[in-house]
């Protein structure tokens, strides 16, 4: 990889971790999902960055991708387990982590969170120019089992390129039996899931979360589509990042003819199949060494 590009990366990797530790802070009892989210997006422009998509607050049964709506009022309750998935970009070169917050001393929470952490540790170990993929599931499956806990199967870590959260090589949290290997230099997210509840997501509410997947045009906010053409390129955007540029009139006007010329996509909450579960994530973007990997996150 040129000097340059890595040093990008790095940059990213520098300012995700400043702004994980922020999050901490304001993950709390009390607290608005939506404060969360837009101080989380904020930090990371503030620190020379631009988010990689926007900041997900998923808590207890939702996995992933719950992206806070404009005026969201969804409130962390002491109790709850918080999980925060954010990226950094520089120049399209992004990473992707993730952490999982108890909110309030919970010992359920902390024992699941617990898993994560070992698990993505045991991944990360795993990890290694010229293994399998299915080894590092495995891997990880293996330690949130011997904790007593589901790894969800249907989710998991991901390539990262240029402009691209999820790319190839994709990195099961069980041995799915795929053979591919990783190579020196490839950059990937390991993100494994510990639950309490069935290992497995469905499809929850739409997440008011996009991604480009062709072009077009749309015959009135022009100037929203071109905003997200250039801001955002390929990489996922929400409708409150829209709404907050463009008014609460203009941006879903235009977010609805997107998504009927097809221009736009829109991706699903995904909660675990028992409602009554709990989940813990955690996630670090690394590039494959074989001198040991290096963790930008
Ligand atoms: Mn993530
Ligand atoms: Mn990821």
């Amino acid at each position: 990889m040129e000097k340059e590009i890595l040093d990008k990366y790095i940059k990213a990797g520098n300012i995700v971790k400043k702004v994980k530790e922020y999050a901490k802070t304001l993950v709390k009892d009390g607290a608005l999902a939506v404060d969360v989210a837009d101080k989380v997006d904020a930090k990371i422009v503030e620190l020379g960055g631009k988010p990689a998509f926007p900041a997900d607050i998923s808590i207890n049964e939702i996995a992933a991708h719950y992206c806070p709506r404009f005026k969201d009022k969804l409130v962390i309750k002491s109790g709850d387990l918080v999980k925060v998935d954010l990226g950094v970009h520089i120049d399209g070169y992004l990473v992707d982590t993730a952490i999982s917050i108890s909110a309030g001393k919970n010992a359920g929470n902390e024992e699941l969170i617990a898993a994560a952490h070992a698990a993505l540790s045991i991944g990360i170990k795993t990890a290694k120019p010229g293994v399998q993929v299915r080894e590092i599931g495995k891997a990880i499956q293996e330690e949130i089992s011997r904790r007593g806990f589901q790894t969800i199967r249907n989710l998991s870590g991901h390539g990262v390129d240029q402009w691209v959260v999820h790319t190839s090589p994709t990195i099961p949290n069980f041995d799915n039996g795929d053979k591919r290997e990783l190579k020196e230099g490839d950059i990937i997210a390991i993100e494994p899931f510990p639950s309490t509840g069935e290992g497995i997501v469905v499809e929850g509410k739409d997440s008011e979360v996009y991604e480009v997947v062709s072009e077009g045009n749309i015959r009135t906010g022009r100037d929203v589509l071109e905003y997200v053409f250039e801001e955002f390129e390929t990489l996922p955007f929400c409708k409150r990042q829209l709404i907050n540029k463009f008014g609460a009139l203009k941006a879903p006007l235009a977010i609805k003819q997107m998504l009927s010329s097809g221009i736009i996509k829109e991706f699903k909450v995904l909660r675990e199949k028992n409602q009554n579960s709990k989940v813990a994530q955690a996630e670090h973007t690394l590039i494959i060494q074989e001198k040991g990997n290096k963790i930008l996150t």
